[in-house]
């Protein structure tokens, strides 16, 4: 078996060893109320790291992130460059569905702060897409979505990785002119692919600066 084989491998286990980890959290009040957590999923292939807000209704019954209506939308997105969902990895800012889908807390989302920095060591990717402002805050708590999406930035403000603000697809279902936003922000981040550096190999990548992280 290849190094590459070897590496996806070992990405896979630890991605289902820390979602069986995930699953027993009860670090905030949300376990309570939702019927499961749900951890994220996808795959490391592409480099590329979806960072939503929240699970809804239908994240909370199915235990999968972005698999209602705006999930749909950032799969034609998705397949709109070319890209499968099945090749990212997506997940949320809190792991647990908010009562009536209410914006997470401050503290919530402090206390699942831990599950992104531990999925983050393991996939290490090229790029963080951030959709709607509570990604966004995780990395650039004073800005404006309006003022920053589409824009890649690598800064100390996000600790050396690289991250690209978007639109939550949620919100061009509710404002359907900022679909054309969020396309072009699709846009944007194929042709950072194309220009970027491929992913690293496991052995030449740089560690996660964790000092983003409070915890
Ligand atoms: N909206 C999100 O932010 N996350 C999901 O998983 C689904 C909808």
């Amino acid at each position: 078996m290849s190094a590459s084989h070897n590496s996806v491998r070992m990405n896979d286990d630890a991605l289902h060893a820390l979602a069986a980890e995930i699953k027993a959290c009860t670090a905030c009040p949300l376990h309570r109320s939702a019927r499961q957590a749900v951890p994220g999923d996808g795959s490391g292939e592409s480099g590329i790291f979806f960072l939503g807000e929240a699970p809804g209704y239908n994240e909370d019954v199915q235990g999968r992130p972005f698999v209602g209506a705006a999930g749909q939308l950032l799969d034609e997105l998705l397949q709109g460059i070319g890209l499968d969902r099945s090749k990212v990895f997506i997940t949320n800012v809190v792991r647990h569905r908010p009562p009536e889908n209410r914006d997470p807390m401050p503290d919530e989302v402090a206390a699942c702060d831990v599950w992104l920095r531990r999925h983050l060591e393991i996939l290490q990717p090229r790029v963080i897409v951030t959709l709607g402002r509570h990604a966004m805050y995780k990395f650039f708590p004073n800005e404006s979505i309006s003022r920053i999406h589409g824009k890649v930035r690598r800064t100390a403000e996000t600790g050396g990785l690289t991250v690209l603000p978007m639109y939550h697809p949620a919100a061009a279902l509710h404002q359907p002119a900022l679909r054309s936003a969020l396309v072009a922000d699709m846009a944007a981040l194929a042709l950072y692919l194309q220009a970027a550096p491929a992913k690293a190999a496991p052995e030449e990548k740089p560690a996660v600066q964790t000092t983003l992280f409070s915890d």
